[in-house]
């Protein structure tokens, strides 16, 4: 279990400035043009120096981890590209637990996959979400009950704003800051980092993860019920049990894409889930009875009333009153038919299409609902 984190301390191999590299392939949406100047940087010394090199061209920086939660534009980015690949996972006993310290660009499936492998009880209802240790702590991913933020300790960050030491551009340098969780305002799918986006290099983040020898029988949310799922196989599923089922349900909503698995080109969800109050739940109820009693019956439960008197909607029941179906093609995008609230590319898509698309979508639901969706995924460079 021992395993080293030098890595991230590595001398700098740093050399490579890319220039005009295509972005699509990079992104799970395959989607996106060039970025005018690109770099990997595997070390925390290799991120200095492209900030170093951005800041003496005076270039904005995107900072970009498995590009599964990006649209990238489809005359790219006119900036640095800064793709963060610091690899390396670290562990320390603490008590009954252990402190897990991993790099900000290990891919999330594996880190979750390691941590089952070594019997590190927390992480296991995540299996399956795209994206980089990095990505994850900047969305404060979360799927079936479990989120980032419930084991995650603090991070270890670049504060691009404050450079260090002196002035002059060649020499200057960034300081390693350690933000604590509660520094990092998480919230519902969000944190301080996604809300200054490219403001913040992450290069490390610690997880508290438990050795207890049972999943938490508490993972429970609006589409996954761990009780449920102890309960048709007879006994407390083990965390190789938690992450097939997890997996299972994710391909039949589209929401994997891994070899071997139902997959489309796309980054999840493209909308976050409105939170409204008890009044706007009582007009949505009444506006869809009138559009549709039989079908507001069918697609029950699509509101869950939350402990402050508000209700989360799910976007995908709007949707059904609209002919943005599963499905539905326009041009060379369109919504997954597994999955209303999944816009996918379905062939040779540009970034202005799903544009368009998640506008329509958006609006007409507006027009119905009086509902306004929020966009989950990032929009990068110019997209109109
Ligand atoms: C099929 C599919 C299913 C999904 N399911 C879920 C789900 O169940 N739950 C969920 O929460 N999300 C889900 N997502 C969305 C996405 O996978 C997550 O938001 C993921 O955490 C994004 O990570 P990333 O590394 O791909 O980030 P990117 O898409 O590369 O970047 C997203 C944002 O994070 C920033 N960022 C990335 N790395 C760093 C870093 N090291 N330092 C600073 N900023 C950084 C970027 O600048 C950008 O602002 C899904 C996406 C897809 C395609």
């Amino acid at each position: 279990m021992k395993h080293s984190l030098s890595i991230l301390r590595r001398p700098s191999e740093y050399k490579k400035i890319k220039k005009n590299v295509l972005l699509a392939r990079l992104t799970t949406f395959e989607v996106g043009g060039k970025a005018r100047f690109f770099t990997e940087a595997h070390s925390i010394e290799e991120v200095k120096e492209a900030l170093a090199f951005a800041r003496a061209k005076s270039l904005r920086v995107f900072v970009l981890g498995g590009g599964s939660n990006v649209v990238i534009a489809d005359n790219g980015f006119d900036g640095l590209v800064l793709a963060v690949r610091i690899r390396g996972i670290m562990t320390e006993k603490h008590d009954d637990r252990i402190l897990v310290t991993v790099g900000s660009g290990v891919v999330w499936d594996d880190f979750v996959i390691w941590s089952i492998e070594n019997k590190l009880f927390g992480l296991e209802c995540m299996s399956g979400v795209p994206g980089t240790v990095g990505g994850a702590v900047v969305a404060n991913l979360g799927a079936y009950g479990a989120q980032c933020s419930d084991t995650f300790v603090s991070a270890e960050i670049i504060d691009t704003l404050r450079p260090f030491g002196r002035s002059d551009a060649e020499n200057e340098s960034w300081e390693v800051q350690v933000i604590k969780n509660e520094e990092c305002d998480f919230s519902y799918h969000d944190s301080m980092f996604g809300r200054e986006s490219g403001r913040y290099v992450v290069v490390c983040a610690t997880f508290l993860l438990s050795t207890g020898s049972t999943t938490a029988l508490s993972y429970k949310d609006n589409r996954f019920d761990m009780a449920s799922l102890t309960a048709e196989l007879g006994h407390t599923p083990t965390q190789t049990e938690v992450r097939e089922s997890v997996l299972n349900m994710r391909e039949k909503k589209s929401s994997l894409i891994m070899k071997g698995r139902r997959s489309f080109k796309s980054a999840g969800s493209f909308f976050h889930m409105p939170f409204v109050s008890q009044e706007q739940y009582i007009e949505i109820v009444k506006r869809a009875k009138e559009l549709d009693a039989r079908k507001e019956e069918l697609l029950r439960p699509w509101a869950w009333e939350q402990p402050d008197g508000s209700y989360k909607i799910a976007p995908g029941f709007l949707l059904e009153y609209t002919k943005f179906q599963k499905g539905y093609v326009q041009g060379a995008v369109g919504i997954s038919p597994l999955h209303t609230l999944s816009i996918i590319n379905v062939g040779d898509a540009r970034a202005s299409e799903i544009a368009e698309l998640a506008r329509d979508m958006k609006h007409t639901v507006e027009k119905i609902f009086n509902i306004h969706l929020e966009r989950e995924v990032e929009y990068i460079g110019d997209i109109h």
